[in-house]
């Protein structure tokens, strides 16, 4: 593993390297969702590098910029596993230093969903991301299905700026008991811990209702806030149930694949949980 701080230590041990690279950016405090996306990333190419860097770019005012979880030891230590992985850490001030003013704005797939409850979150996360692959300048990337907004936008900003990546969707890796892992599991209790799994369940409740033939959007909306409503843990911020292509939300019957996606707070925390129906799994 060699770990650069620098965007010009980066470029080294990049152009040090032929063959591709497999690149998973992250904001660190990794988990086994993380893992699966950097074993692919190793498993599929020549070589493969990983960033930890958390964007203060995609939060908004309120929210988690500086509760949120950090840990590069131990990051660190759980990639020291990979042998010629490439970790890169940049600083804050590497990434937007002064005076810095550019940014990537990918129009209609941000404005739904988690953009629209989170003003300028995905202008963040564009600009990081097409910052991070002009410097690591990788042949594929990896996302995971857990943040699909996020994989749509980015799959949308490299067909749009004719970036020469490959996007890979990885599925959610989740626990024993359903719920999808997160970095921001940790700001859970034990008492909302036990309850978080409810996101898995509404969303399962409605995945059921589908393949039993409902084809009704709002009736599986309906589906999964009941399922939500019995955990009084549980806040509801939103229910969709969208067109898996554009993200826009479903009226009447769905006529082709489906994002069932939701937010929810419990406790502190934030969660977003998400399945796609009606596509051949
Ligand atoms: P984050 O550190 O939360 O920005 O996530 C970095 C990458 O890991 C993003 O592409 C996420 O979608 C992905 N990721 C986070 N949690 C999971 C999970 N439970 N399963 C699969 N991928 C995940």
């Amino acid at each position: 593993m060699i770990v650069c701080e620098s965007i010009e230590a980066l470029r080294a041990e990049r152009a040090r390297r032929t063959g591709s690279l497999g690149f998973v950016p992250t904001m660190g405090y990794l988990h086994e969702g993380h893992m699966a996306l950097v074993q692919r990333a190793v498993a599929e190419n020549d070589h493969a590098a990983v960033s930890i860097f958390v964007n203060p770019l995609q939060f908004g005012e309120n929210e988690d910029f500086g509760a949120y979880p950090r840990d590069l030891e131990r990051d660190l230590a759980l990639l020291s596993a990979f042998v010629d992985l490439i970790v890169f850490t940049p600083s804050v001030e590497a990434m937007y230093p002064h005076g810095f003013q550019t940014y990537v704005q990918v129009e209609a797939l941000s404005q739904g969903l988690e953009g629209a409850r989170r003003p300028g979150h995905f202008r963040g996360v564009a600009t990081v991301v097409a910052k991070l692959f002009n410097i690591v300048q990788p042949q594929r990337a990896y996302f995971g299905q857990k943040d699909a907004q996020q994989l749509a936008v980015i799959r949308q900003m490299v067909r749009d700026l004719a970036f020469p990546i490959e996007v890979i969707g990885v599925p959610t890796v989740r626990a024993a008991d359903g719920l999808a892992l997160s970095s921001r599991n940790s700001y859970l209790t034990p008492e909302e811990r036990a309850a978080a799994p409810v996101l898995y369940r509404a969303l399962c409740a409605a995945q059921a209702r589908y393949a039993e033939g409902e084809r009704d959007a709002e009736a599986l909306r309906a589906t999964m806030r009941a399922v939500l409503a019995a955990e009084p843990l549980a806040h509801v911020e939103y229910v969709s149930v969208a067109d898996a292509e554009t993200l826009q939300e479903c009226e009447g019957r769905l006529c082709g694949p489906a994002l069932l996606s939701m937010a929810v707070r419990i406790g502190r925390a934030r969660l977003i949980d998400n399945i796609v129906v009606g596509v051949e799994q």
